[in-house]
């Protein structure tokens, strides 16, 4: 009976929101070709796979870029384009999910193909607007179990500290409402995604070659948890727990944090800038041990 309940329970249906980082950085630029319709082909690929896997799982496709995130699959049906009929007799549903992929991610670029650079992606809003699609989903479902959810990201535009905060809000935000975030980063490493993913019991990977992407998100972020417990997959690599300043945005190690907001500094203020907290504080700890090392031989 146990392992029958089991099995139910690794049939259940699963939602994945993938999203895919489409800043133009110069990451993305390997050997003078972009590496984002390579990222976007795997991306589709591993879509088809997780829908055909279960008649019920459920799917969604987020792309960031620079200033806007936007949903590229499914669309909002006021807005759904003319569905193609496939004409070399492959399944809809897969020729729906590839056509809606390529015009909306267009739409998206050509948007944003301003003059004005900003470097950094929005990841942490596409991941908002991810656990809104997966709150509102949960909402209209008439059964009591929750649909199991996750979060793909896949993106090489490295760490964005400037978001911290935002990112820390949603990742905690999964936490309570039990979503994985997974990540597969290409060539930079991202601290705030590593930390994600440790928080959240989800997977975080780096690979270094683009043409492997699809077997890497098929081998390791196609499974659901409970299959994952099963398999062995790449052991967790050491964790990067920087916190950024709130002063530079810089990622420290040791620092300066307010004893009421609990904001982090990396050099000492006597006014927290966040509470307008005033500090009274003796000497700085530096100054102590100047003054311990002057005194020292006076003792002796
Ligand atoms: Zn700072
Ligand atoms: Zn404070």
């Amino acid at each position: 009976m146990s392992e029958n309940a089991a099995d139910v329970e690794e049939e259940r249906e699963s939602l994945v929101v993938a999203i895919i980082d489409l800043n133009p950085s110069p990451q993305m630029i390997k050997d003078g070709e972009c590496i984002v319709p390579k990222c976007l082909d795997a991306l589709i690929a591993f879509s088809c796979s997780h829908v055909m896997l279960n008649p019920f799982n459920k799917l969604a496709i987020i792309g960031c870029h620079t200033r806007q995130s936007a949903f590229l699959y499914p669309l909002p049906s006021s807005s759904e384009s003319e569905e193609t009929r496939p004409s070399d007799g492959q399944y809809e549903l897969f020729a729906n999910i590839k056509n809606a992929v390529h015009t909306n991610v267009k739409k998206l670029v050509l948007q944003n193909n301003e003059e004005e650079i900003y470097t950094e992606s929005l990841v942490a809003g596409a991941m908002t607007m991810a656990l809104c699609y997966i709150h509102r989903l949960r909402k209209q479902q008439i059964i009591e179990k929750k649909i199991q959810a996750r979060i793909l990201i896949v993106s090489a535009s490295g760490d964005s500290a400037s978001q911290y905060m935002n990112f820390m809000n949603v990742f905690f935000t999964s936490q309570k409402e039990g979503v994985l975030v997974d990540a597969c980063v290409i060539e930079k490493d991202s601290g705030l995604l590593q930390q994600g993913c440790d928080i959240t019991g989800g997977m975080y990977l780096k690979i270094q070659n683009v043409s492997a992407l699809l077997q890497y998100l098929l081998w390791i972020f196609l499974p659901n948890v409970e299959t994952r417990k099963k398999m062995i997959l790449p052991t967790r690599v050491h964790v990067d727990y920087r916190a950024a300043c709130f002063c530079h945005r810089n990622l420290i190690e040791i620092g300066y944090v307010c004893s009421v907001c609990l904001s982090i500094f990396c050099t000492f203020s006597p006014i927290c800038s966040t509470c307008q907290t005033a500090f009274k504080l003796g000497p700085l700890p530096t100054i102590i041990a100047k003054k311990r090392k002057r005194q020292a031989p006076l003792r002796q």
